[in-house]
């Protein structure tokens, strides 16, 4: 019992180890899968997380959604209902993409003989078959690239199998071009630099805004890292899901909150993404304001 209720709570520190280090972790189950999502959240009923591919209003305290529910606020991993999910875990995965991360999951010899041929060397993890080779930069993930070849980084979890051994180098072009697709090319010319000068949303200008200067300025940065994090495709879509959660999070105020200037850092982070400004423009005042055509339902 007590060798039992030792590894619970080394899943448990090493979790919040994790998250301090700015590390997104979740739980998995004995079976290493994530733990199933809580009856509201069965389907998706609840509408999905907010940082999911569509993002959704769910609050749920459990950690539901799989991946989506991998978090660095060390209130949630360590509160009771994760607690429960701990005391039951196999293991802490955590998501790569969300860390700023590539892991190469090479799941057998011949995986692991084709990466040390074809690969640049990096940090590795030994797993149980194989290797993790973690890279510096997230991508999109897919599995088998390559027979016993997986990647994982956004919108993917991980088992975190130890810190490995080795010094973790760029992520580079031959491993993002596992995947068929193309990946946007970020945009880093000049719009981007006279974006980046625009005002940042400051609390100054928020003076009829009911919220803390710190509550909002959280929200507005998950927003901006949900955006940055789409580099490979519908970051202009994530740009309106993000505006309009947090347009909702002013409906009651009675106003002004600097919606405008939170709008120009989420376009500002689309338009860093590869999203042409127009079109980031756009989605923002739509998500902010609602569709113009439509007019704003209130
Ligand atoms: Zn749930
Ligand atoms: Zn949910
Ligand atoms: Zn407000």
């Amino acid at each position: 019992m007590t060798h039992a209720n030792d590894i619970q709570r080394d899943h448990l520190a090493s979790a919040l180890e994790l998250a301090a280090a700015g590390v997104p972790v979740l739980p998995l189950r004995a079976g290493k899968r994530p733990v199933g999502n809580c009856p509201a959240c069965t389907g998706n009923m609840c509408g999905g997380r907010p940082n999911m591919k569509t993002a959704g209003p769910c609050q749920c305290p459990r950690p539901c959604h799989g991946w989506a529910a991998a978090t660095t606020d060390p209130a949630v991993v360590a509160s009771p209902v994760w607690g429960s999910a701990w005391k039951r875990a196999g293991a802490v995965a955590y998501c790569p993409g969300g860390a700023g991360v590539t892991v190469v999951d090479l799941d057998n010899a011949a995986a692991l003989a084709w990466a040390r041929k074809s690969l640049p060397s990096t940090r590795t993890v030994p797993t149980t078959r194989g290797e993790h080779w973690i890279y510096r930069g997230s991508m999109r993930s897919a599995n088998n690239v390559r027979t016993g070849v997986d990647i994982k980084s956004l919108m993917q979890y991980a088992r975190w199998l130890g810190p490995g051994t080795g010094t973790m180098t760029r992520l580079p072009d031959v491993v993002r071009a596992l995947i068929g697709r193309e990946e946007t090319t970020p945009a880093r010319g000049e719009m981007v630099s006279s974006l980046n000068r625009s005002a940042a949303w400051d609390a100054t200008v928020a003076t009829g805004c009911r919220h803390t200067g710190r509550y909002v300025r959280t929200g507005l940065d998950r927003g901006v890292a949900m955006v940055r994090a789409r580099t490979e495709s519908g970051a202009g879509s994530q740009a309106y899901g993000v505006a309009s959660f947090l347009a909702k999070q002013h409906t009651v105020c009675p106003g002004p909150c600097g919606l405008d200037a939170m709008g120009q850092q989420i376009i500002a982070a689309a338009v860093s993404v590869g999203v042409p400004e127009a079109y980031a423009a756009r989605a923002v005042a739509n998500g902010l304001y609602g569709p113009t055509a439509l007019g704003r339902v209130s």
